[in-house]
């Protein structure tokens, strides 16, 4: 940061023709910016890049010359100066902004939604959860309107640590317990971001998310992924299914997670 941009390259076409007209070469990286799991880089020309890492995307930063640890061929994005390069790979999503139409880009979740920032408004977040009565709770937690932040991974962690079944329209939780499941997602997500020292930029890191305390990697997740294996609290079967309007897969276990007239979705 703050040294000029000696090189630009990407494989988006939209970013290309941004940099045709208004070339990043010669302007200064001002800021980067986490918000929720978008990364902003703020151009000193007044452009902002935005990227959203979804599941495999990655920002790499190297010190010039040093080697890259992933293909070429998955590079989408590089931005470099005398000292650096930051390498954006498998990125799935990425678009050029400015302040104005950043304003108005719902996708990019406001400062004071975003579990991550420090801005984040938790007792407004609270309420906006509880407004969605109808919705069944895993969705709701992804909605990046009510809270910018929570993948679908941690959408299903997060419900297992509270002892919350997915489906559970939010309308039956109390406002103890939505508050208290916002903050146990923006404790797990705290957890699970690196933030790499002078550049600022925040590394997801991807497969490595962690939600239980077990140094074997391979214990990381409560629910995720794990359809059929027993709970790692109770031992019952892990279960699967395709959740809201997005056909998002939820896992949760039904011991830990009862329903609270007693009915659990696959009966
Ligand atoms: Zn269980």
């Amino acid at each position: 940061m703050g040294k000029p941009v000696i090189g630009f390259r990407t494989t988006f076409p939209l970013i290309m023709r941004f940099n045709d007209d208004t070339p990043f070469v010669g302007q200064t990286v001002d800021q980067v910016e986490a918000r929720g799991k978008w990364l902003l880089i703020h151009f000193s020309g007044g452009g902002i890049l935005t990227s959203h890492l979804l599941m495999n995307g990655r920002w790499h930063i190297y010190r010039q010359g040093e080697r890259w640890q992933a293909p070429r061929l998955a590079m989408r994005i590089v931005i470099e100066n005398k000292e650096y390069q930051a390498v954006g790979f498998r990125v799935p999503v990425a678009r050029m902004h400015t302040e104005k139409s950043l304003a108005r880009d719902l996708h990019v979740g406001r400062p004071e939604n975003d579990l991550l920032s420090e801005e984040f408004d938790s007792s407004a977040a609270v309420m906006r959860l509880l407004s969605r009565r109808q919705d069944a709770l895993a969705d709701a937690l992804l909605d990046q309107t009510v809270l910018a932040g929570i993948g679908n991974v941690f959408k299903s962690e997060v419900c297992f640590v509270m002892g919350l079944h997915p489906f559970r329209a939010v309308g039956t939780l109390t406002r103890e317990e939505a508050t208290a499941t916002i903050a146990c997602a923006q404790k797990l997500l705290r957890a699970n971001v690196l933030e790499d020292s002078g550049d600022m930029i925040v590394t997801y890191r991807g497969q490595q998310r962690r939600t239980t305390h077990a140094s074997d990697p391979g214990a990381s997740l409560w629910v995720y992924g794990r359809t059929g294996e027993p709970c790692r609290r109770c031992g019952e079967s892990i279960r699967r299914r395709i959740q809201g309007v997005d056909a998002r897969v939820t896992f949760w276990c039904p011991r830990c997670q009862p329903m609270p007239d007693g009915s659990d979705v696959d009966g």
